[in-house]
């Protein structure tokens, strides 16, 4: 299957983009459809890659509205753990659907997910056809290292059987959810199969000083101290690290995703030192967290708020520009989150935007993306090779919002 787009801009350029077997075959201003291909008439749109949501929980769009405004271990405790030991599979695959069709309205291609049922976020990806890395939450607080080791292989077998667009994780839930030597393992299996590893790090600072008592180090050093911390992990917050634990993340080569807006409905009191990060030399990408404490799946629209609040925090407009940001989303800053460059024989993922968008009419493309456009500036989806979404529309959308409204109210949500 080959796909054209032509009259398409970028950088200012009228440019067509061919694409073959899934990939960029060609992209340049003269590049012209050959006979077979599928042909679609951007019309002058500009096109830009895709967005790479860094951390998410993609079903947890059952818990959306209903979170109580509580801080996050009262909203964890009373809230969302009763309710998720009830989760089903279907559950969790319409809840991920619905996630996938609200990523991919508003410009995410790929995601990094860390919720139970992994295997049914992985259906619905596949259905749905973006990309995710997928890994089941591994809890051993009042659990057995046994079972943590069990249900950690036992998602590993189900994800290997899904196709090229799904990769499988290991997702430790947090420092404080796992045991020491449940993390150790977890660092040997990363290393022995080459797998990601996704954590929250970091996300409180109650969660700091409790790693001090409890370890005599603060979070990253614990961690290495673990064997975790390494080029696979990817860490989701990181508000509370400080200026020696970011050395040691640049110096492992460590991952970052700043979820700012569900850092601030939360209330954690700090923000992600992304200027300090980025010194550092610490790989940064953004993230949504779950709609459970965010509660949109909209990451241009949490661009926006990840900008301000950095510029708000360091009392500084320069602290970080359009250009940085942009490519925080778009996962530019962070090799291993799986960014896809408009070049040849990269991934055929990539997005038109609006033509008529009154946000994007006037001044700098990027400045107008990251300060002024939501989501909805976004008309086309393409994803290895294949339109997804054309004027805004994802096909199935009514009955993907009603089948996960239906799940929702079985859970009592
Ligand atoms: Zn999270």
């Amino acid at each position: 299957m080959t796909l054209a787009i032509e009259n398409a801009l970028l950088g200012g350029e009228r440019v067509a983009v061919r694409c073959e077997d899934g990939k960029i075959a060609a992209i340049g201003a003269e590049v012209v459809p050959q006979p077979g291909d599928e042909t679609i008439d951007a019309g002058g749109a500009h096109l830009v890659p895709p967005l790479v949501n860094g951390h998410t929980h993609a079903a947890m769009t059952l818990f959306r509205g209903s979170g109580g405004d509580l801080p996050l271990m009262p909203w964890l405790e009373e809230k969302i753990w009763p309710v998720e030991a009830k989760l089903s599979d279907e559950d969790v695959y319409w809840g991920a659907r619905l996630a996938c069709a609200e990523m991919l309205r508003g410009g995410t291609t790929r995601f990094w997910d860390m919720y139970w049922h992994p295997e049914a976020t992985a259906r619905a990806v596949t259905d749905a056809g973006i990309r995710a890395t997928i890994g089941a939450p591994l809890f051993d607080l009042n659990g057995s290292p046994e079972k943590l080791r069990e249900s950690a292989h036992r998602s590993l077998e189900q994800l290997a059987q899904f196709g090229p667009r799904i990769a499988p994780a290991l997702a430790p839930h947090a420092i404080y959810t796992v045991s020491e030597e449940s993390l150790r393992w977890i660092g040997e299996l990363s290393a022995e199969r080459d797998l990601p590893v996704q954590i929250h790090l970091s996300e409180t600072e109650k969660e700091v000083q409790e790693c001090i008592a409890e370890h005599g180090a603060r979070p990253a050093f614990y961690l290495d101290r673990v064997g975790v911390l390494s080029e696979r992990t990817i860490l989701a917050h990181g508000v509370w690290l400080d200026p020696d634990e970011l050395a040691l993340v640049a110096e492992r080569g460590a991952t970052v995703v700043a979820n700012p807006v569900a850092n601030m409905k939360l209330a954690v009191g700090g923000v992600f030192p992304h200027h300090a990060a980025r010194t550092a030399g610490v790989p940064v990408g953004l993230g949504t967290d779950g709609a459970g404490s965010n509660d949109s799946l909209d990451l241009l629209s949490d661009l926006k708020t990840f900008a301000l609040v950095q510029k708000h925090a360091a009392a500084d407009p320069t602290a970080i520009d359009a250009g940085e940001a942009w490519a925080v989303a778009t996962g530019a800053r962070a090799p291993r989150l799986g960014a896809t460059p408009l070049e040849p024989g990269a991934p055929a993922d990539f997005l038109l935007l609006r033509p008529d968008a009154p946000e994007l009419g006037i001044g700098d493309l990027t400045a107008d993306l990251v300060y002024a456009a939501s989501g909805a500036v976004v008309d086309t989806a393409v994803v290895a090779g294949r339109v997804l979404m054309r004027g805004g529309e994802v096909p199935e959308l009514d009955e993907v919002v009603a089948r996960a409204a239906e799940q929702a109210r079985r859970l009592g949500l």
